[in-house]
C-alpha cells in the first residue's frame, strides 16, 4: 500500500471547500456524474478508433444510496483509472498563487473549481472520506482503491478487488449532508443538473401503481434524456417535437407560440431552441427560464446579462461547450465568447420572426397579439434588433387588421395628412371607453389604431422618433375636426361677443371636482355632438409618463380638459336665443353702463401710454384705478346674471352631462341625477 499527501503547495485546500456556501454544495453530483459522462465518452471515443476492442457492455452510469454505511456510489464504465494516472490526475492538484485566487474568489466555488480543475474534490463538501476504485480499460491494468478522509494523506493500493472496468467514487456522507441520502433529495439534483446528459443515469427502480399504491419494480429507472431535442438536426423535428420538449422542460406552461433552433459551429459552437412563450398577462412573465448548458450539463438559469435582456422573456435551452461551465458570474458576463453569444442569438431571432413573417403571414398576424410585447420590449432596448424588427413590427387597427409601419403609411397618408404636411396616426387606448371619437373619425374616412398594450405608449415615442413626419394623436384628444388639421375654413352661427357671454352659462353647469376645464368654441358640424370633452395629447402623455416614471411633477397635476362647444348645433343656439331672450335687456342695461367707462379708460390710457409709471399724475392713476373697479364689478354683475341663468337651466346641464357620459366621466352621484333628469326631460 502506498500513503502520501496529496500535493497542495500552499494551505490545505480541505477546509476551503469544505467552508463553502452551503446552497452550493449540491454541486458535487454535478460534477462526480459529469467526471463519469467523461470517462464513459472517452471510451466510446477510443472504441471508435479501434483503440478500445473489447465489449463496451451496458454503459448506464449508476447512482446508488446506501443509507446503512451512509454513502453514495457514483458507478460507472468509462475509462477507469490506474494508479499512476490516479497519482496523476487526482494526487496532484496544480496550484500556482494560490492563496491570492482563493482570497479574491473564497464567495464563488465554481470560480475555484473551475480554476483548480477541482471537480472532484467538490465530493469533500458533503463527505467526510471519499473512495475511488478503479480499473482501467487498458490491458492488464489493475484494479487500485484511493481513500482520503478530508486530510491531505490519502491511501492508495492495488488490492484488484474490482472485476469490472470503470470508476466507482464512494462518498462517506458527513454528518451535516445527510439529507442527500434521501432519495427525493438527491433525486431533485438529478434532476436539476443532469437531466439531460448524454449517458443513461440510472438512478433507483421504476414504480407502478398496483393495487391502489406504488410499487418498486426491478427495472432500473433512468433519470436523464440522453438525446434532447435541441442536439438533434432540426430536419428531424416536427412542431409536435419542439412541443414537446417545451412540455419536458415546463410541465404546466401552455404551448408555445414559436420556436427557434439554434445550431452554430462557427466562430463558436452553440445549440439550443429558444421558444416563445405564451404570456396571457404582464403577471405572468417570468424571467429567467432559459437553462444554459455546458455540453449537455445544466450551467445556470439566471442568465441575466448572458443573454440580451429582452430575451429572458424567452423560455428553452442554450448549449455551448464555449460557455464555461466552473467560473463565476461576473467572469461570464466578461467573457467574450458570451458577448459573441448574445449579439448571435438577437440576430438570430430576429431572422427567425422575419421569415416566419414573410412565410407564413396569417399565422404571424394571429399570434401578433401575444408576440407583441417581445417584440417591442426588444425594441425598445436594443437598437440592432429595433432595425431589424422594423420590418415586421405590426400595428393592429380597431378593425383587428394588421399592418406593417410602411404599409400603415401608404394607407392613411393620403386622407390623414395635416396642413403642416404630417401624418397624423390616430389611436385609441381603449375601444369601449373611446367609442364615440373612435366613431366620428371612422365617419370621417379615418383609420383607428389599437393600442391598448403595456409598452405602447414607450413604443410610439420611439416610432415617432424614427419617423419624422409622423405624429400620434389620441382620438379624444381633440375634436375630430382638429384631430388631423386641414386648410378648410368653417363657418360660425355664433359670433365672438356671443360665445363669450354663453360661457358663463356652460361653466356653471360643469363638474366642481375631478379636473379643470377650459371652455372653447368650434364651428362644427350640424351633425356633430353639441359638446365633446377632450384632453390634449401633450398633456396626458406626459402625466402618464409621470405616472409610470414616478417624476410626479406632471403625475400629480390636475387633469386638464377641454370643453368643445359647437358654435353651430341647433342646440347651442337655441340655449343662446334663451339667454339672450331672458337677459338681454339686463345685459344691454349693464353694457351700457360698462361703453361710457371703457371710452374713458380708453382715453386715459391713450394719454399715458408713453409714459413711466413714475411720471403718469396720481389723480389719472386714482381715476384708472377708479374705472378698471367699476367695470369689474358691472362684469362680475353680468357674469353672476348669466351664470345663474345657466344653473336654472336643464338642458344646458344635460348637454354637459352627454358630454361627460360620451367620454366616460360621468359617474357615481352625478350618473344618478342625470338619469333621473332625463326622464323628467322625457315625461314633460
Ligand atoms: P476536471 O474534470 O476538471 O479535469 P476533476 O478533478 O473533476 O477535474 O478530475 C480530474 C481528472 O481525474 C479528470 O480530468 C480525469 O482524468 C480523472 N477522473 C475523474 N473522474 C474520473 C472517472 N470517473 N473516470 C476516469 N477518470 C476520472
Amino acid at each position: 500500500m502506498q500513503k502520501g499527501k496529496i500535493n497542495v503547495t500552499s494551505e490545505n485546500i480541505f477546509p476551503i471547500i469544505k467552508k463553502f456556501l452551503y446552497s452550493d454544495h449540491e454541486i458535487f453530483l454535478r460534477e462526480l456524474v459529469s467526471n463519469a459522462v467523461d470517462a464513459t465518452q472517452k471510451l466510446k471515443a477510443l472504441a471508435r478508433k479501434d483503440e478500445f476492442k473489447g465489449e463496451l457492455g451496458d454503459l448506464t452510469i449508476r447512482v446508488d444510496i446506501d443509507k446503512e454505511n451512509k454513502t453514495i456510489t457514483i458507478r460507472d464504465r468509462g475509462i477507469g483509472m490506474t494508479a499512476e494516472e490516479i497519482g496523476k490526475y487526482i494526487n496532484e492538484i496544480a496550484f500556482s498563487s494560490a492563496g491570492e485566487f482563493l482570497e479574491k474568489y473564497k464567495e464563488d466555488i465554481n470560480a475555484i473549481i473551475g480554476h483548480f480543475g477541482l471537480g472532484f474534490y467538490s465530493s469533500f463538501m458533503v463527505a467526510k472520506k471519499v473512495d475511488i476504485i478503479s480499473r482501467s480499460w487498458k490491458e492488464g491494468a489493475k484494479s487500485v482503491k484511493w481513500s482520503c478522509d478530508g486530510t491531505p494523506d490519502f491511501s492508495l493500493e492495488e488490492d484488484d478487488t474490482k472485476e469490472r472496468r470503470g470508476t466507482d467514487i464512494v462518498l462517506h456522507i458527513d454528518d451535516e449532508n445527510q439529507n442527500y441520502l434521501e432519495e427525493s433529495e438527491l433525486e431533485k439534483l438529478l434532476q436539476k443538473y443532469c437531466k439531460f446528459l448524454p449517458i443513461p443515469i440510472a438512478f433507483g427502480k421504476e414504480q407502478v401503481w398496483k393495487d391502489g399504491k406504488y410499487e418498486k419494480t426491478d427495472d432500473d429507472k433512468i433519470v436523464n434524456i440522453t438525446e434532447p431535442a435541441w442536439v438533434k438536426a432540426p430536419s428531424d423535428l416536427k412542431d409536435e417535437d419542439y412541443n414537446e420538449f417545451y412540455k419536458i422542460l415546463y410541465p404546466v406552461a401552455e404551448d408555445p407560440l414559436f420556436h427557434i433552433h439554434l445550431n452554430v459551429d462557427y466562430p463558436f459552437n452553440l445549440t439550443g431552441i429558444l421558444y416563445f412563450p405564451k404570456i396571457k398577462s404582464n403577471l405572468d412573465i417570468q424571467r429567467n427560464k432559459i437553462q444554459l448548458y455546458s455540453n449537455q450539463v445544466f450551467v445556470t438559469d439566471s442568465v441575466e446579462g448572458i443573454v440580451p435582456e429582452y430575451l429572458t422573456l424567452l423560455h428553452g435551452v442554450i448549449d455551448s461547450p464555449d460557455i464555461p461551465l466552473n467560473v463565476s458570474r461576473s467572469y461570464l458576463q466578461s467573457d467574450n465568447n458570451v458577448k459573441k453569444i448574445s449579439a448571435h442569438i438577437t440576430k438570430k431571432v430576429a431572422d427567425r420572426l422575419q421569415e416566419i413573417f414573410k412565410s407564413n403571414r396569417p399565422e404571424f398576424e394571429k399570434k401578433w397579439d401575444n408576440l407583441k410585447l417581445f417584440i417591442q420590449y426588444g425594441m425598445l432596448s436594443d437598437e440592432k434588433f429595433s432595425e431589424r424588427a422594423n420590418k415586421f413590427v405590426l400595428l393592429k387597427s380597431t378593425d383587428d387588421k394588421y399592418f406593417t409601419l410602411d404599409e400603415y403609411q401608404t394607407l392613411v397618408k393620403p386622407n390623414q395628412t395635416d396642413k403642416h404636411k404630417k401624418v397624423v396616426y390616430l389611436y385609441t387606448t381603449n375601444k369601449v371607453d373611446q367609442y364615440t371619437y373612435i366613431a366620428e373619425a371612422k365617419d370621417k374616412g379615418y383609420d383607428v389604431l389599437l393600442l391598448d398594450g403595456h409598452l405602447d405608449m414607450h413604443f410610439i415615442n420611439k416610432i415617432e422618433s424614427t419617423l419624422t413626419d409622423t405624429r400620434f394623436v389620441r382620438v379624444d384628444s381633440d375634436v375630430v375636426e382638429k384631430l388631423i388639421e386641414k386648410d378648410e375654413k368653417r363657418e360660425s352661427k355664433l359670433t365672438a361677443a356671443q360665445q363669450e357671454a354663453l360661457t358663463p352659462v356652460f361653466r356653471s353647469q360643469l363638474p366642481q371636482d375631478g379636473g379643470f376645464y377650459m371652455v372653447n368654441y368650434e364651428p362644427l358640424a350640424e351633425t356633430q355632438l353639441p359638446i365633446k370633452i377632450t384632453q390634449q395629447e401633450f398633456m396626458r402623455r406626459m402625466k402618464d409618463m409621470g405616472q409610470h416614471s414616478g417624476m410626479n411633477f406632471y403625475g400629480d397635476m390636475p387633469d386638464s380638459y377641454n370643453l368643445v362647444i359647437n358654435s353651430n348645433h341647433p342646440l347651442v343656439i337655441e340655449i343662446n336665443e334663451k339667454v339672450e331672450g331672458a337677459l338681454s335687456a339686463d345685459i344691454k342695461a349693464i353694457e351700457t353702463k360698462i361703453a361710457p367707462l371703457s371710452e374713458q379708460l380708453n382715453k386715459l390710457q391713450e394719454q399715458n401710454k408713453d409714459k413711466k409709471e413714475e411720471d403718469i399724475a396720481t389723480a389719472d392713476k386714482d381715476l384708472i384705478e377708479s374705472i378698471e373697479k367699476q367695470v369689474e364689478v358691472l362684469n362680475t354683475e353680468k357674469e353672476t346674471k348669466l351664470n345663474d341663468f345657466g344653473k336654472e337651466e336643464k338642458l344646458v346641464k344635460q348637454l354637459i352631462d352627454l358630454a361627460l357620459l360620451s367620454s366616460n366621466m360621468l359617474k357615481g352621484e352625478s350618473l344618478n341625477a342625470f338619469v333621473k333628469r332625463s326622464i323628467e326631460l322625457i315625461h314633460k
